[in-house]
């Protein structure tokens, strides 16, 4: 445990460093005297004791998962799908009847909705990563209950923590209020950064299924998307008809 604590820390400081333009560090040579210089890459894979932090590990820990009861009604487990170096995350709150089906989060026509709001950012899906709170579709989609989203949320952790992102887009109340541990709902919290464990901003928006039958509200989701593109240095593109 505290070797895990040590890395951590560790790891941190090396964010930190990578963050400020620090990319290399005095290193001192295995069994020699003389001075080196290593890379700062928190993301290497033999760094962290003991630690693996990869997608692949996560989705190997989740496996057949029955931790919570929405394994009964599931047909698939939908884990994320995306670039595991992705600078922005969405997250959203539960799978659907679609994405249940296909095992991919945001097929359906609200996935539909997030692709075009992705797109008219200058991004492709494959450049980022889309992931839910739950891994499972509750029963008729209902909201997933507080004791559901517990016991799934540590594996949505791990996954941030495997991609290490720049921002993180929260689709809607549950997933804003999950990565912000808030009850405000998304009115109250949309149209400003948050910080998820002081190094990643959250960016809490609109559900794109709420879009879908609000679509007065597809105006704040850019103005939403806009603040994430220039957080990340990214041009905003015109916006080019309606998306
Ligand atoms: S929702 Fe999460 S915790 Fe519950 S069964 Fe599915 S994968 Fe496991």
């Amino acid at each position: 445990m505290a070797d895990k604590k040590i890395a951590g820390d560790i790891k941190g400081y090396l964010y930190y460093l990578r963050d400020i333009g620090i990319e290399e560090l005095p290193v001192k040579k295995a069994g020699g005297s003389g001075q080196g210089s290593g890379v700062v890459n928190p993301d290497t894979k033999t760094f962290g004791v003991g630690e693996d932090m990869s997608l692949e590990s996560v989705r190997e820990e989740l496996g057949d998962c029955k931790r919570c009861r929405l394994h009964k009604g599931r047909t698939n487990i939908v884990f994320g799908v995306g670039n595991p170096n992705a600078s922005i995350v969405f997250v959203g709150e539960a799978p659907g009847e679609d994405e249940d089906l296909q095992g991919e989060p945001f097929v359906g026509k609200a996935g539909q909705l997030l692709t075009k709001i992705i797109n008219a950012m200058g991004l492709k899906r494959e450049d980022v990563y889309i992931c839910n709170v739950v891994k499972c579709r509750p029963p008729k989609n209902r909201n997933p209950e507080p004791d559901e989203i517990a016991t799934c949320r540590p594996f949505l952790e791990k996954q941030l923590d495997a991609i290490r992102p720049k921002i993180i887009v929260a689709l809607g109340t549950h997933a804003a209020q999950t990565l912000l541990n808030t009850t405000e709902k998304i009115t109250a919290l949309r149209g400003q950064f948050y910080w998820y464990r002081d190094s990643i901003q959250v960016m809490p928006t609109f559900h794109p299924s709420y879009l879908l039958r609000n679509e007065s509200k597809k105006g704040e989701v850019w103005e939403d998307m806009q603040m994430a593109l220039k957080a990340l240095g990214l041009k905003i593109p015109e916006k080019k008809g309606k998306t």
